[in-house]
């Protein structure tokens, strides 16, 4: 899956399928997520918009997601 800017439509990073239990991992290096004390969130490489993310913490891992992907 692609997960692309809500700005200008650019990749901002590439996940395996997401799991059954709504895990994602991603291919390569991940974003880094930085955080600025009430958001987390990644800034797109491409138009340097910020994108913010909402914990999708699941029963393996703490996992963060686009606020603007739907979840599982
Ligand atoms: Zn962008």
């Amino acid at each position: 899956m692609q997960v692309k800017c809500p700005g200008c439509s650019g990749l901002l990073y590439e996940t395996h399928q997401i799991a059954a239990d709504g895990s994602q991992s991603t291919l390569g290096k991940p974003p880094t997520i930085h955080n600025d004390g009430d958001d987390a969130y990644i800034t797109c490489p491409h138009c340097k918009s910020k994108v913010v993310m909402v914990r999708s913490d699941t029963s393996a891992a703490i996992g963060f997601r686009p606020s603007h992907i739907k979840g599982t």
